[in-house]
């Protein structure tokens, strides 16, 4: 990061999510690039990143977004205008998948079941395509909790469960098996599914390769993705969705924290104003390390600490860190890689107050897009 930006941070109230808009346009220029090559239409996938402040930017470069229920799909509708609209969630309440018929383009259900109890309501819309999620019972994910096709799975159906008879008004197929991963992995998963289902492709409309494409990662082989996407479409004459929510926003946040003390217990420990528990939960879900500017491994560089919340839970660590000169109280530190999977996953347990929510402006100033405080708390229980 230059010097420039890094200063505008540091002098950023903490804790404070820092949304870094060239780094966004840098990967919508890629996803872009994508739709160009290939005709497909690219949806920001909102689970991973809501941060609707952004939706009028991301929208001058991809077709629209995904969501996985009612409320994600009504942010898109009011925040995103003009672009498309798709949904997916593992079951509809009557309810909502009412109002989701006034706001989607493409609504796409997770079971059999869930189209035939939908099907009449769904028929009398002509202007929205109806879709089924697929389980191919392939995928090279090897955390269970973000393996879509692990054991007795509920997520998609699968070759055994198919009903080919229950078709009619079905325009797409659906599949989301990846997470973080690259194009060599998207070319063994379709191969799988179209030796399961390839057959009733050429019935569809499109089919949707879903997220988990690690698109704008710097090693990602986009020429090898454009190339999978342009396959599908030639032979089975469909129209190809991807929806990405990661690639949309990654490396383009940071979370800027301050030192609140330094005590010890065998070690060096340093306890700063943001938590693991609260702010970044991948942290204790996926789990992962978080990378903090300037900072190595433990033991790596002269001073090791371990950095914990403010909170009472015990497990509430981010990791351990070394660096060059000891952490002083007051000192801030400086977590990337933090717009994805944060906003959109944080709670106030313990009371804890959210990080206000901070653009990076091209021009490397900041503006301020939401502050919280003990209402957000409070209002919620
Ligand atoms: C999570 C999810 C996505 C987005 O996944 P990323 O890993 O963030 O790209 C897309 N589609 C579906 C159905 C999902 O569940």
């Amino acid at each position: 990061m230059d010097k420039n930006k890094m200063q505008s941070l540091m002098s950023l109230p903490t804790p404070c999510y820092v949304i870094d808009e060239q780094a966004i346009i840098k990967n919508l220029e890629i996803l872009q690039y994508v739709e160009q090559q290939t005709d497909c239409n690219v949806l920001l996938a909102q689970k991973a990143f809501s941060a609707y402040h952004l939706y009028p930017l991301i929208s001058e470069y991809i077709s629209g977004t995904t969501a996985s229920g009612l409320f994600e799909a009504k942010l898109a509708y009011e925040e995103m205008k003009n672009r498309q609209i798709h949904v997916y969630s593992p079951a509809y309440t009557d309810d909502e998948f009412e109002q989701l018929l006034g706001m989607c383009d493409h609504i796409i259900f997770n079971s059999f079941s869930q189209w035939k109890h939908f099907r009449e309501k769904a028929l009398q819309h002509k202007n929205i395509e109806f879709g089924l999620r697929l389980n191919p019972e392939y995928s090279e994910i090897e955390t269970d909790i973000y393996n879509p096709c692990f054991t007795n799975s509920r997520l998609g159906i699968t070759l055994d469960n198919f009903e080919p008879d229950e078709l009619d008004g079905i325009s797409g197929l659906h599949f989301h098996t990846m997470c973080e991963q690259g194009a060599d992995t998207l070319e063994r998963t379709i191969k799988v599914i179209e030796e399961k289902f390839g057959k009733y492709f050429y019935r569809m409309k499109w089919i949707n390769f879903g997220g988990g494409h690690h698109i704008t990662k710097p090693d990602y082989d986009v020429e090898k993705l454009i190339d999978c996407i342009n396959y599908l479409k030639n032979k089975y004459d469909v129209q190809v969705y991807i929806e990405p929510g990661e690639a949309v926003a990654l490396n383009a946040g940071y979370l800027v924290t301050t030192v609140l003390d330094n005590i010890k217990n065998n070690m060096d420990i340093a306890i700063v104003d943001t938590s693991a528990a609260c702010h970044m939960p991948d942290v204790l879900e996926m789990p992962y390390r978080p990378y903090i500017i300037g900072s190595e491994e433990a033991n790596v560089l002269p001073y090791t600490y371990r950095l914990g919340a403010a909170t009472c839970l015990a497990g509430d660590i981010i990791g351990d860190y070394s660096f060059n000169k000891p952490l002083e109280i007051g000192d801030k530190l400086i977590f990337t890689d933090m717009a994805i999977y944060s906003m959109v996953k944080n709670n106030t347990f313990n009371g804890r107050p959210l990080p206000s929510i901070q653009l990076l402006k091209s021009d490397g100033t900041t503006r301020l897009l939401k502050q919280f405080g003990y209402d957000d708390f409070k209002s919620r229980l």
